[in-house]
């Protein structure tokens, strides 16, 4: 595995693999990697004949300077990860090298004021700002990104409908832990006994979303949702939800929806959505 941390080097390479008209499967993240973004190399290398990983902490798309901070990094894991998931190229650049003191930063315009929108206003302007920078370097075949962060991968695909028509998105389903809930970096910011709470949490959640009758309309379910969170022992929560899951309006039955929610555990923010 080559690890590449500055734009020249990496782009030799990719012109190498362009001029044998290899296809290249890009995946985006933030590092402290996981089973999730196992899954999403996995499916890079099964459809590419190259496979690309980022890891790079966005600071663009954080909104508190504490939260990017203490973000996990986990670098010597993360190598041993990638090579053992057999990626081909790791690219590892510096902020500085990638946003060159530019300010600027894109609007986001598509499913703008709701779920993490709301509560994290401008995060999504700093995650489209920062794959704007990376689809142009690398200019790969396809790119992956996974359902755990619905709404980014919703804005996303937006996105790449509007500015990089020839490069094709692929989604991957969310992976999670036997017991249940997904698996996250942020996680391992939790401590024993909040990942036990978390864990009890989304027993009961599904528990909940079996109980709901699958003609029911989005609305109801939603009421009904209220009065459920009313009865956990939640630290403080941003939002908690369904929404249709092809437009995240509240148009349609429970059958058509997922069930959106941003929880805390302490300081830890954590997101999930689960099919209905
Ligand atoms: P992150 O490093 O958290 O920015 O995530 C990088 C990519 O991995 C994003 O496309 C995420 O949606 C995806 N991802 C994160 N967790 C999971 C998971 N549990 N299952 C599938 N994909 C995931």
């Amino acid at each position: 595995m080559l690890i590449i941390k500055d734009i020249s080097n990496l782009q030799s390479y990719l012109s190498a693999y362009q001029n044998r008209k290899y296809s290249i499967g890009y995946v985006p993240t933030m590092g402290a990697l996981h089973k999730g973004h196992g899954e999403l190399i996995k499916q890079s290398k099964k459809d590419n004949h190259k496979t690309i990983v980022s890891i790079f902490v966005n600071e663009k798309q954080f909104s508190s300077k504490e939260d990017f901070e203490t973000y996990p990094r986990n670098k010597g894991f993360d190598y041993d990860f990638c090579i053992d998931n057999e990626v081909d190229i790791l690219f590892e650049p510096s902020s500085e090298e990638i946003f060159k003191n530019d300010e600027t930063l894109l609007k986001n315009k598509n499913f703008k004021d709701i779920l993490c929108d709301k509560f994290r206003r401008g995060h999504f302007d700093g995650v489209i700002t920062v794959l704007d920078k990376f689809f142009s370097i690398i200019k790969s075949n396809k790119v992956y990104f996974g359902e755990k962060d619905y709404q980014q991968l919703k804005i996303i695909e937006k996105f790449i409908e509007e500015k990089y028509k020839s490069l094709d998105l692929v989604s991957v389903p969310t992976q999670r832990h036997e017991e249940g809930i997904a698996y996250s970096s942020r996680n391992e910011k939790l401590s024993k006994k909040q990942t036990q709470d978390f864990v009890d949490f989304h027993k009961k959640i599904k528990n909940f979303i079996i109980s709901l009758e699958e003609s029911l309309d989005i609305e109801t379910a939603n009421h009904r949702a209220n009065d459920f969170m009313k009865l956990q022992d939640i630290d403080k929560f941003d939002y908690f939800e369904f929404r249709n899951d092809t437009d995240l309006s509240f148009v349609g039955t429970v059958s058509q929806a997922r069930l959106f929610y941003a929880i805390y555990k302490g300081k830890v923010r954590l997101i999930d959505n689960l099919k209905v």
